[in-house]
């Protein structure tokens, strides 16, 4: 697995791929089974497989976790690679957004609702990230997880707008044993939070907004809301001390 720190280095590197097919997974790192999952399927179906690495700064909202998000760059080498991924694109900050920099991709609708109420901006940031992953890398195929069903949302309208030639392919939630969905942020958790946060998936489970409720009475909740994605989605977010989660199930077909 080669690491690429630049946008020159990683076209170089993808020069001679382009015969064949590339997958791309964009992450910002702490890599879990969530993650590899995600590398397994573009392994299982690209010739090239790029990952990026990214904490992307626009994304996080004045008061929100970006300075203290959990980065082990070490160990995301040693999952990627025996993933067997291709290529980790870990660029520095200034290399995506240097100074003077000052364009960004707002996808209106898909991102006011849930997560665009509680972090405005966030999804100017995702979206303005994505597109710039995607102009750099051009992938084929690019490879998101269910567990942000509002990213995927707002994903796949940015590449119909914007005629995007790229195959956008959505994994499943993967959870831990204890039914939590498995996520950078549970890092946070003390024993006692993870223990409250299991309340999180046992409401979502229920597939019903007032029984969710109910559910997570005592929890800080900010919102639980059926969301017309495709699939339909019962969403959540919840406050566990200072960490902040979100979840969703599906309301039709499989996860
Ligand atoms: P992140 O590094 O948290 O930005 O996540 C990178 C990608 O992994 C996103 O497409 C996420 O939706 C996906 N992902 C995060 N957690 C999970 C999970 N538990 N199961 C499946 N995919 C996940």
């Amino acid at each position: 697995m080669r690491v690429v720190r630049t946008i020159a280095d990683l076209r170089a590197e993808l020069a001679s791929a382009r015969a064949g097919s590339i997958g791309l997974v964009p992450t910002m790192g702490a890599f879990h089974e969530g993650h590899v999952s995600l590398f397994r399927a573009a392994r299982a179906e690209c010739d090239t497989v790029v990952v990026s690495l990214f904490v992307n700064p626009a994304q996080f909202g004045a008061g929100e976790d970006l300075a203290r998000y959990p980065r082990d760059e070490a160990g995301d080498r040693r999952l990627a690679e025996q993933a067997r991924v291709d290529v980790l694109f870990a660029p520095a900050a200034e290399e995506l957004y240097p100074p003077g920099y000052q364009t960004w991709v707002e996808v209106e609708e898909l991102s006011r609702p849930l997560e665009g109420v509680h972090r405005p901006g966030h999804f100017r940031g995702v979206a303005t990230v994505c597109l710039k992953l995607f102009t750099i890398v051009r992938p084929n195929r690019a490879y998101f997880g269910q567990k942000d069903a509002q990213q995927v949302a707002v994903v796949r309208q940015m590449l119909r707008d914007l005629h995007l030639e790229l195959e956008l392919r959505v994994l499943p939630t993967v959870r831990d044993a204890d039914g939590l969905a498995l996520s950078s942020r549970n890092a946070y958790l003390s024993e006692e939070e993870r223990e409250r946060a299991r309340a999180l998936p046992r409401a979502l489970a229920t597939r019903d907004p007032a029984r969710a409720r109910a559910l997570l009475d005592g929890l800080e909740v900010e919102y639980v809301e059926v969301a017309d994605f495709d699939p339909r989605v019962l969403a959540a977010a919840v406050r566990v001390g200072s960490t902040r989660l979100i979840d969703n199930v599906t309301l039709e077909g499989d996860e």
